[in-house]
C-alpha cells in the first residue's frame, strides 16, 4: 500500500490565516505578532493580562522506551489535540521547536506525521521564527564577554583552565567538539582549550524554557556559572555583566509561537531543550499561556516516560507549579515486538508471542506514571502492518495492569481516528483522580534524589559514584544548591544504562560518571554513560540530497 509522505500531506494542508487561529483562542489582533501568514508570536503584554484566569487541564503525552521502530509521541500529541477539538473541547497543542542541524544529517522532523501534523512543517524544521538563532547569539555573546574580560586584565581572576562556558551553533559539526581558541598572537588573547555544543544543549535554551517571564529570565541568565577561580569559587554570568544584553537578545524569542494543525486547531511550538542534559519539554511560558486560553492542553516530553515524564514532573511541573490531569502513554505493536526480541527487519510479520513478551516495558511505565498521582491511558498508535490479534494482546495486557489501551488511527485518519482516546482523556481529567506529587521532596540530599529515581523509576539496585562525585554534590549542597531537582542523562533506549537491555530489567546498577551544575536553569545533571552534546553528520548526510526543485519546493528534507 502506498502512503503519502508527511511533506506531501503537509503541502496539501488548507491553512487558515494565523489571525483566525488566534481568534479561536481570543487573542486580539494587536497581540498576535505575525511572522508571515501562518506563524505568529503572542505578545508578552497579552500573556501578562491573562494572570488570574483559571487554568485548563494539562495532559502529558509520553511513551515506552523508544525503539528504532518509532513510537509517534508528537504525532499522537497533535492527533489528540485535534481529537479533543473534534469532540467539542477547546484544546491547544504544545510541542517543542526543532533543531535545524540534525535535519541535514538524517531525515527527520518534529511536527508530527501523517494526518496529525502541525504546519508549516518545513519552516518549523528550518529557521522558523528565529528563536534558536537568538539563543545561539545570546549564548555566544556570553562566551565572547568571558574571553574579552580575560583579555582586558581579568579583574575577576577567572582561571583560564576552568572556563566551563563553551560556544554553541545549530549545526552537527564534530570538528568543533574540542578546539583551541585565541591562537595567533598577543592581540588575540590567551590560548585555551574549549569547544562547541549544539544550540539545543545550551543552558540558555533550558533557561528560556523554564523562565516564567523576562525578569525571571534575566535572573536565571545571571545565575549561570561560567567559570571558576583558582580557589574554585564560581564566576557567574552576572559577574561579567552579560545578563542584561543576553535578555535583550532573547526578548522576542521568549514569546511563544502560534501555528496550526492540519485541522486548523491552535498549536504552540516553543523552545526545544535537549532531553538528556536538559529536561526535554517545550517552554513553561507556552504551556502556561495555553492553559489560560484552552480547556485542554496536550503536551509532549522527549524520550520514554523513564526520562521524559520523570523530568516533566520533577523539573518542569515542580518548578512551574503545574498539575497534570492525565497522561497518555504511547505504545506501538512494533515497539512491543522489538522489546520482545524481534529484529527490525522482521517487524512486518505477525508475532503475538513477541508482543506479549515485550509488554512488561509498557507495564512498568504505566506503574511509574501512576506513582506520580497522574491517571494513565495507553494509546496504541496504529501502524498499517499491525494485526487484530497483536492489538488485542496489548489491550489484554494493559487491562491486567489496571489501565485501558485504546487503538488510535490518527496518523491515517486525523481526528476521526482518535475520538475514543479523546473521550477517555476527558473522562480521566474530569474524574478528579489526579493527585500529582513529584517523586522526591526539594529537601532530599542530592545523591539520595539520584538513588530515588534509579530505584523507583529504573528499578535499579544501586547507584555507583566515585567519591569525587559524591563530594561535588556535597559541595553544591553547602553552596546552597541542595534543593535543586536532578536531571538524569542516560540512554533513552532502556530503563538501565545499557541501551541493549530492553524490556523491564531489574537488579542493574546505575553508574554516575559526572555531575554538572546548571545553576541558571535550576537543576543538577547526573550523567550516566556517554552523552553527546555536539552530534556529527553520518557518512552520507541528507544534506547531499536536499535541494530546491523547479517549483521552488524543498526536496530531500523529509
Ligand atoms: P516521536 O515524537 O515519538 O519521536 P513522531 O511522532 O515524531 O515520533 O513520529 C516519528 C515518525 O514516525 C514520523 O515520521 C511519523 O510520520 C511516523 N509515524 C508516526 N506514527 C505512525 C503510524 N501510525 N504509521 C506510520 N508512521 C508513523
Ligand atoms: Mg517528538
Amino acid at each position: 500500500m502506498a502512503f503519502k509522505t508527511d511533506i506531501e500531506i503537509a503541502r496539501e494542508a488548507k491553512k487558515k490565516p494565523i489571525q483566525e487561529i488566534g481568534d479561536k483562542l481570543g487573542i486580539p489582533t494587536e497581540h498576535l505578532l505575525p511572522y508571515g501568514h501562518d506563524k505568529a508570536k503572542v505578545s508578552q503584554d497579552f500573556i501578562r493580562s491573562l494572570e488570574g484566569r483559571p487554568d485548563g487541564k494539562l495532559i502529558l503525552v509520553t511513551a515506552i522506551n523508544p525503539t528504532p521502530a518509532g513510537e509517534g509521541k508528537t504525532t499522537t500529541t497533535v492527533g489528540l489535540g485535534d481529537g479533543l477539538n473534534r469532540i467539542g473541547k477547546k484544546a491547544v497543542v504544545c510541542i517543542r521547536e526543532a533543531s535545524l542541524g540534525p535535519n541535514f544529517g538524517m531525515k527527520g522532523g518534529a511536527a508530527g506525521g501523517g494526518y496529525a501534523q502541525v504546519v508549516p512543517m518545513e519552516e518549523m524544521n528550518l529557521h522558523f521564527t528565529g528563536d534558536f538563532h537568538a539563543i545561539t547569539s545570546a549564548h555566544n555573546l556570553l562566551s565572547a564577554m568571558i574571553d574579552n574580560h580575560i583579555y582586558w586584565g581579568n579583574e575577576l581572576q577567572i582561571d583560564e583552565r576552568r572556563v566551563t562556558w563553551r560556544r554553541v551553533m545549530d549545526m552537527n559539526d564534530r570538528a568543533l567538539r574540542d578546539i583551541v581558541v585565541s591562537l595567533g598572537g598577543v592581540s588575540n588573547g590567551f590560548p585555551r582549550q574549549t569547544g562547541f555544543d549544539i544550540t539545543v544543549a545550551s543552558e540558555v535554551m533550558a533557561i528560556l524554557c523554564l523562565s516564567k517571564d523576562l525578569a525571571d529570565l534575566q535572573k536565571r541568565l545571571g545565575d549561570i556559572v561560567v567559570a571558576y577561580r583558582r580557589d574554585k569559587s564560581p564566576i557567574y554570568a552576572r559577574d561579567v555583566k552579560a545578563d542584561g544584553a543576553m535578555t535583550v537578545l532573547l526578548k522576542d524569542a521568549m514569546q511563544p509561537n502560534l501555528v496550526q494543525t492540519l485541522e486548523n486547531n491552535p498549536a504552540f511550538v516553543h523552545g526545544g531543550p535537549f532531553a538528556n542534559i536538559a529536561h526535554g519539554c517545550n517552554s513553561v511560558i507556552a504551556t502556561k499561556t495555553a492553559l489560560k486560553l484552552g480547556e485542554y492542553v496536550v503536551t509532549e516530553a522527549g524520550f520514554g516516560a523513564d526520562l521524559g515524564a520523570e523530568k516533566f514532573f520533577d523539573i518542569k511541573c515542580r518548578k512551574a507549579g503545574l498539575k497534570p490531569a492525565a497522561a497518555v502513554i504511547v505504545a506501538t505493536v512494533r515497539a512491543m515486538k522489538m522489546n520482545g526480541g524481534v529484529a527490525k527487519a522482521d517487524l512486518g510479520a505477525e508475532n503475538v508471542e513477541a508482543v506479549k513478551k515485550g509488554c512488561p516495558n509498557l507495564g512498568r511505565h504505566i506503574a511509574n506514571v501512576k506513582s506520580f498521582g497522574v491517571p494513565v491511558v495507553v494509546a496504541i498508535n496504529h501502524f498499517y502492518s499491525d494485526t487484530d490479534a497483536e492489538v488485542a494482546a496489548v489491550k489484554a495486557y494493559v487491562a491486567e495492569q489496571g489501565a485501558e489501551a485504546i487503538l488510535c488511527k490518527h496518523w491515517a485518519n486525523g481526528s476521526a481516528g482518535i475520538e475514543d482516546l479523546a473521550r477517555k482523556v476527558v473522562d480521566l481529567a474530569e474524574s478528579g483522580a489526579a493527585n500529582f506529587a513529584p517523586l522526591y521532596p526539594d529537601e532530599m540530599p542530592l545523591f539520595q534524589k539520584i538513588e530515588t529515581i534509579a530505584k523507583r523509576i529504573y528499578h535499579a539496585d544501586e547507584v555507583i559514584a566515585d567519591k569525587s562525585i559524591r563530594d561535588q554534590l556535597k559541595a553544591w549542597e553547602a553552596a546552597g544548591y541542595g534543593n535543586l531537582p536532578i536531571c538524569m542523562a542516560k540512554t533513552q533506549y532502556s530503563f538501565s544504562t545499557d541501551p541493549n537491555l530492553r524490556g523491564a530489567p531489574t537488579g542493574h546498577s546505575v553508574p554516575v560518571r559526572e555531575v554538572r551544575l546548571s545553576a541558571g536553569a535550576g537543576f543538577i545533571v547526573a550523567i550516566c554513560g556517554e552523552i553527546m552534546t555536539m552530534p556529527g553528520l553520518p557518512k552520507v548526510p541528507s544534506a547531499e540530497v536536499i535541494r530546491l526543485n523547479a517549483e521552488g519546493h524543498v526536496e530531500g528534507l523529509f
